[in-house]
């Protein structure tokens, strides 16, 4: 098959690969009916994140149950699964408590930019829509599988319920599903950092009732002023800088939430600043699995589209332009069609 590899920094080639193969026996071999490029992609495509050589990209995933190892059993072929971009056994001790993303067994789920995937843990990891979602739910069934459940992480982990004043640092995909999931929980405002119109925008779609444009000491500054100097219940960050992460800190009330879920690159806090802060912060990779079966209930049923991040759609084969126009921001988030 023809898959995506990245080479070096700003260097992603869609070329000859060996066919994924069934490895261990708990393992599925996945046909894709959509993948994506993340904003997490972008680390290594822009060099800020280390590039050790030839690697096969892509996490993000739906689609057709091909082939299953022996040791398989719910998982079967012809079933329309979604997984999350790590394995895990959904048994474990961490599993149990709803962190799957430090399952005892976890593994990266690699190379979900091509026609084919390898899915470790089957049947822990995947899970399977009841029938055949028709062709025009499979964007929002698509950004289940990491972005729509990373933002949701963001809300729950912040706290977020009826009634919160929340504020969301970052407006890409991730930021944006960040605003849509804590709609969904009940918050009563909701402010949005944002400067570019095409996402406000679409944050006001998903249900952005502030918009505020400034960013770092001034973004957090604003924050405190549109909530008469109180700061945020919830502040979710979206991002992970050094800038995002103190904006975010910054603008949280005492006893206040902070979640992260943007992977952090340079970020450093400080013990002192932030003991007499008095924020809870909760982040990490979100456990994306916990809140499949939930997520894809919502997108299933009409209550969710998710799938509105995605406003570049482009053959996979085209993938180099998928990256290079999410690192030029023309694109928030790009679909590929194997
Ligand atoms: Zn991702
Ligand atoms: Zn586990």
């Amino acid at each position: 098959m023809r898959a995506t590899i990245l080479h070096r920094p700003g260097d992603i080639r869609f070329e000859e690969r060996e066919d994924p193969k069934i490895l261990a026996p708990t393992d599925a071999i996945i046909r894709l009916s959509a993948t994506c490029v993340c904003g997490s992609d972008l680390w290594p495509y822009r060099g800020i994140q280390e590039v050790p050589g030839p690697t096969p990209m892509g996490h993000e995933y739906c689609g057709i149950v091909e082939e299953v190892g022996r040791d398989v059993r719910t998982v079967k072929p012809g079933q329309f699964v979604i997984g999350s971009f790590f394995a895990s056994d959904n048994a474990c001790p961490h599993c149990k408590a709803g962190y799957h993303t430090s399952c005892e067994h976890r593994e990266f789920v690699v190379g979900a930019q091509a026609p084919l995937l390898r899915v470790p843990l089957a049947d822990g990891t995947l899970v399977a829509t009841s029938e055949a979602p028709p062709k025009e739910l499979v964007p929002s069934l698509l950004a289940t599988s990491d972005v729509f459940g990373t933002g949701w992480f963001a809300a729950d982990a912040a706290n977020v319920k009826p009634g919160s004043v929340v504020a969301v640092v970052g407006d890409g995909a991730v930021g944006l599903l960040a605003i849509l999931s804590a709609k969904h929980m009940g918050a009563e405002r909701i402010i949005a950092m944002s400067r570019h119109e095409a996402r406000q925008k679409l944050a006001r779609e998903f249900g952005a009732t502030d918009i505020v444009t400034e960013r770092g000491e001034e973004g957090a500054a604003r924050i405190k002023e549109l909530t008469k100097g109180v700061g945020a219940d919830a502040v979710l960050e979206c991002v992970g800088t050094q800038e995002s992460m103190q904006q975010a800190i910054g603008a949280a009330r005492p006893g206040g939430f902070v979640s992260y879920v943007g992977v952090p690159h340079g970020v450093q806090l400080q013990g002192q600043d932030l003991f007499f802060r008095h924020v809870h912060l909760h982040g990490g990779p979100a456990p994306v699995r916990h809140y499949l079966p939930e997520l894809i209930d919502l997108v299933v049923e009409g209550k969710a589209e998710p799938g509105k991040v995605f406003d570049l759609t482009l053959p996979l084969e085209q993938v180099a332009e998928g990256y290079r126009a999410m690192d030029e921001r023309r694109a928030i988030k790009t679909l590929l069609q194997p």
